[in-house]
């Protein structure tokens, strides 16, 4: 083969020379700073299925031990309680709710009306505004919501519990989006002669407006006995009974209380759990928290976590200063925040 003899100008080895520098000193500088090696990002396929709610379940009722929906099929909500009004209201809004429901797959919101301690007793109008924004936006975005009495001395407050739920019940009664919770956490008094007539005199008043919604009462000892409602059921045949467990306080020995009563066909409502011990704080349990998800799927029971809050304590879903209008990242949310997002996400859409 011939060789070829290249003959260049002086202008090309001036560019040829630049293009060699360039080359070399790019070089130089990737020996000195080399390019990290890319790390795995975990990033989330956008999943824009909405979860099932009140378009797909509609009217709620009660039978046996299960709650039905309007096909009477055995149906689950899952979502989050809001934490007390009075003192994280900031979070009671459109952009949270709708946010809980694109992002979280949340069925059912809780927005848990403070009574004392600056709650409804004091406040009225304030109080009841919070919680009417949640409704309405519940409603907009076809999700249930549950409007909470959160009180631990609901006996000392029957008038205006009676007050309060009637006026509800006639601005919302007509909506299948609305369920009442009468009493969140009585302490230690009796079902038969303190809760059971409380509850009877509360639905009592609901029903002169709304015949038809769910009505979930509340259980002696922090809604933990629930056994104490077998034989001594109210009348009312949409009426569900309240179930709360924080997972790394109440294990094997409450899920034995709450199948008790589900085989007396009692049917429950889990409107308030955790994943921490029942301070709200202390520790978290994970297996615990899997071993209580597992026993509710298994019975059907519908759960809302405690609570999208910014407190700084382990059973709060948010980390401080965490935005009220949704959009949040997964670093703003906490270790119970993830692993709760997770288990809704993962069944409330198939
Ligand atoms: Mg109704």
């Amino acid at each position: 083969m011939q060789k070829k003899i290249i003959k260049m100008n002086p202008k090309k080895i001036l560019l040829f020379s630049a293009i060699f520098l360039i080359i070399a000193c790019s070089k130089k500088v990737a020996e000195v700073a080399p390019t990290p090696v890319a790390q795995p990002i975990v990033v989330e396929v956008e999943d824009t299925t909405p979860p099932k709610g009140v378009a797909d379940y509609g009217q709620l009722s009660v039978s046996g031990n299960k709650i039905l929906d309007k096909n009477g099929k055995p149906v689950q909500l899952r979502g989050m309680s809001l934490f007390w009004s009075q003192w994280i209201g900031k979070y009671y809004n459109e952009e949270t709710v709708k946010w809980l429901k694109t992002d979280w797959k949340c069925n059912v919101i809780r927005a848990a009306m403070a009574v004392e301690s600056g709650g409804y007793l004091t406040n009225k109008a304030a109080e009841k505004a919070k919680v009417y924004a949640v409704v309405d936006a519940a409603i907009k975005e076809g999700v249930y919501v549950i409007v909470d009495w959160h009180d631990h001395k609901g006996e000392d407050h029957l008038e205006s519990a009676k007050e309060f739920f009637g006026e509800l019940a006639k601005k919302y009664g007509d909506y299948p989006n609305l369920i009442y919770e009468t009493y969140n956490e009585p302490l230690n008094v009796s079902w038969r002669n303190v809760l059971r007539p409380y509850h009877e005199a509360v639905i009592a008043e609901i029903r002169k407006y709304d015949s038809d919604n769910l009505v979930i009462c509340g259980t002696r000892n922090w809604s933990q006995n629930v056994d104490d409602v077998i034989g001594y059921k109210l009348a009312d045949k949409n009426t569900a009974y309240t179930l709360h467990y924080y997972a790394a306080t109440h294990k094997q020995g409450l899920r034995d209380i709450a199948k008790r009563a589900l085989d007396s066909d009692v049917p429950l409502f889990v409107t308030e759990y955790g994943t921490s011990e029942a301070s709200g704080d202390g520790s978290l349990n994970s297996d615990e928290a899997d071993k209580w998800w597992a026993f509710l799927d298994q019975y059907k029971i519908s759960h809302c976590n405690w609570s999208i809050a910014d407190k700084v304590e382990l059973a709060a879903a948010l980390r401080p200063n965490a935005s009220t209008q949704g959009g949040w990242r997964l670093s703003d949310l906490t270790e119970s925040g993830r692993m709760v997002r997770t288990e809704i996400r993962k069944k409330n859409v198939n």
